[in-house]
């Protein structure tokens, strides 16, 4: 099948948010997906989500240089637009906007948006500044796309509750208005969640991977079966990991799922979010799967 390919992209904030008011003027709804690229199937199904709800989808590709730890892997961030390209074209996007640094950051790369507390724990406290540079990148992101709707991963739970809060709490319309659409996790075969940095992993270490997956759907049984205390659901995940001597646990919990508190007993009707970050060789992962509690 030969699929059309020609999909524009914008690369200057100003010109988009011109594009998006002439989309706007014609009566369109606007969707929006932001990525930092490398673009896998778990990115098509919010493409795919948002061209469903929207005729215009913008997608984002900007790797944030802000959200990322001195000591991370911003410099070989995978990227690879030509295919991202095709990625979107197939998925149903609309139109590529790869912002510049400049247009991104006049002022230079810094975040001053911090969403306090939830910022705080899990990732943050493992990667601290990271969710300042998410919030204040998709802040200004929104600022140039003014989408009606922005679609996420629940892959990256944690990001999509500072971002509900960062929109709750802006003092710009344009970033308030958006409504949060959250998308389910895609996976591999075995259960692997998709991610850019996959690509990283060894021949060893994707063998080994899927045991965070196993460790996910353990805890799940456990609390479906009706196990209600936050130290046996954990315990059950710390047990499937250590399966795999050579993966290094930085957290594996079991917390309230909208607000990320820890809990000790789970009542019936609580959304109880697992979750994991582990290191494989030089791959960090992270996971996370969400059950209602129902006795
Ligand atoms: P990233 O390019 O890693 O910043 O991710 C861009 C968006 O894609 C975020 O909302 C992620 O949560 C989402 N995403 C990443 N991996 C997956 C996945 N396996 N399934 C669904 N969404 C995903």
């Amino acid at each position: 099948m030969s699929l059309d390919c020609d999909i524009p992209i914008i690369t200057s904030a100003t010109e988009m948010q011109h594009w998006v008011d002439s989309q706007r003027s014609q009566g369109s709804t606007i969707g929006c997906v932001p990525t930092m690229g490398y673009l896998h199937d778990g990115h098509a199904s919010l493409i795919k989500a948002a061209a469903k709800r929207h005729p215009v989808v913008i997608v984002s590709i900007f790797v944030n240089p802000t959200q990322f730890g001195p000591t991370e892997d911003f410099n070989r961030y995978p990227r690879d637009l030509a295919r991202d390209i095709s990625v979107v074209a197939n998925a149903g996007g609309t139109i590529i906007f790869a912002p510049t640094m400049e247009d991104m950051y006049p002022d230079g790369p810094h975040a001053p948006i911090h969403i306090n507390g939830i910022s705080d724990m899990l990732e943050g406290a493992m990667r601290p500044t990271h969710f300042d540079g998410v919030a204040t990148a998709v802040s200004r992101l929104f600022e140039a796309m003014a989408p009606d709707e922005a679609f996420f991963g629940q892959k990256d739970l944690q990001q999509t509750l500072v971002i509900r809060r960062l929109v709750e709490t802006s003092i710009l319309d344009v970033v308030r208005n958006v409504v949060i659409n959250v998308q389910p996790t895609q996976r591999e075969a075995d259960g692997l969640a998709k991610s850019s940095r996959n690509v990283y992993l060894t021949s060893q270490d994707r063998d080994d991977a899927p045991v965070i997956y196993q460790a996910l759907m353990n805890a799940s049984r456990t609390i479906m079966y009706g196990e209600t205390m936050r130290t046996v659901i954990e315990r059950v995940m710390r047990d499937t990991l250590s399966t795999i001597d050579r993966l290094v646990v930085e957290y594996c919990v079991a917390v309230e799922a909208t607000t990320l508190q820890q809990k000790e007993v789970f009542e019936p009707g609580d959304k109880i979010a697992i979750l994991i970050a582990a290191r494989l060789g030089a791959t960090r992962l992270i996971d996370n799967e969400v059950v209602t509690y129902e006795r």
